[in-house]
């Protein structure tokens, strides 16, 4: 029933979490969970009622904060682009505020261990590189035919100087690359000095899939001053790897909220002045990212999935649900074009063409 959507990875992640890409302990934890049910509900395409999206912004101390000003001129950006990519007219809520560490009541240690187990411990520098390649590659080999198209497309990104030539060298340099560019989210350090990525699991990305399936979400929008930037071994890609791990958009199921799933939106990989972002988005000479545009964008690209449970139309220039490459969000935004790109164009474009299955609390 559920789709294994191919997503590569998550300039902006659907957390459709299927069995079949899931392994080991994260298995044995969802077979406990109402997601791994023998008859999984698919959620309903939303009927839009009209109310304002609920929005929270999720405040951690240990970053800097994200000014309110900015935010409402994010979201009122994004109302528009909404109108001009999605023909959705929405309404926003004013944003409330909650600590961070609320949102993630529900992910106690119970809850944590299993899914650390599908997380290439970095922290501590005990990952296993060897199951991650391996992974990784069972990953790429899902699509054989595109090996080539893959290599090329990941070759300027990579550390690597030498060239892949098949699935498995790709595989090896991806993991060489992603592991390097943890290294260096793992050397950012916070206002207080301390790392960035300290022992909270905010910067999980199974931690963020699974918290609101554990605590009430109700919102419809998640705004936080969070790096979200993990390695997982399962669900890893091209996109992924070549990021470093970090998500800047994510829309997954939560069962709090009015249409059965939350998009987050982290404006680190838009703000952040630190050299590895900066590189990331190619934000090189002087050059800089209309903050703004490219958040608002973003925020667009999550309530496609949301709303329209639209895919990915990979490669689409033109179209807000092609995900931007890398971080290089001034590059995704200039080549947006809605006229060349209505709803419906192309079959990831359909509304319906991503099929969240229902998850209960
Ligand atoms: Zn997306």
């Amino acid at each position: 029933m559920q789709q294994s959507h191919s997503t590569q990875g998550r300039p902006s992640a659907l957390a459709l979490v299927s069995r079949r890409r899931l392994t080991g302990a994260a298995l044995a934890f969802a077979m406990l969970n109402a997601c791994a049910a023998p008859r999984q509900r698919v959620l309903a395409l939303p009927v839009l009622d009209g109310q304002p999206l609920r929005v929270v912004y999720a405040h951690n101390p240990r970053f800097e904060r994200l000014p309110a000003a900015l935010m409402a001129v994010i979201l009122g950006r994004a109302q528009a682009l909404c109108k001009l990519h999605l023909r959705l007219e929405l309404q926003f809520a004013a944003p409330t505020e909650q600590p961070i560490a609320t949102l993630f009541r529900g992910v106690t240690p119970a809850v944590w261990n299993p899914l650390k187990e599908a997380t290439y411990d970095v922290k501590n520098n005990t990952g296993d590189r060897a199951l991650l390649v391996k992974t990784t590659r069972q990953s790429l080999a899902r699509n054989q035919s595109a090996i080539p198209a893959q290599i090329a497309f990941a070759q300027p990104y990579l550390l690597s100087k030498i060239l892949p030539t098949n699935v498995a060298s790709l595989s090896e340099a991806l993991v060489d690359t992603q592991l390097e560019r943890m290294r260096l989210w793992m050397a950012l350090k916070g206002l207080d000095g301390r790392a960035l990525l300290d022992e909270s699991v905010f910067n999980e990305y199974l931690a963020w899939i699974y918290a609101p399936r554990t605590a009430p979400w109700p919102y419809e929008i998640v705004i936080t001053n969070q790096l979200i930037a993990s390695v997982e071994y399962v669900e890893n890609s091209i996109h992924t790897a070549l990021r470093g791990g970090v998500s800047n958009g994510l829309t997954m199921q939560s069962p709090s909220s009015r249409y059965g799933t939350v998009s987050v939106l982290s404006m680190f990989p838009f703000t952040s002045q630190d050299a590895v972002t900066r590189l990331l988005r190619g934000d090189v000479q002087g050059q800089s990212t209309d903050v703004v545009e490219a958040a608002a964008s973003l925020l667009a690209h999550e309530l496609g999935h949301q709303l329209l449970h639209l895919g990915h139309p990979f490669g689409s220039a033109a179209c807000v649900m092609n995900p931007p490459q890398l971080l290089q969000f001034s590059a995704w935004t200039r080549g947006l074009n809605a006229m060349q790109c209505p709803v419906g164009n192309s079959a990831e474009n359909k509304p319906g063409v991503v099929r969240f299955s229902a998850v209960d609390q």
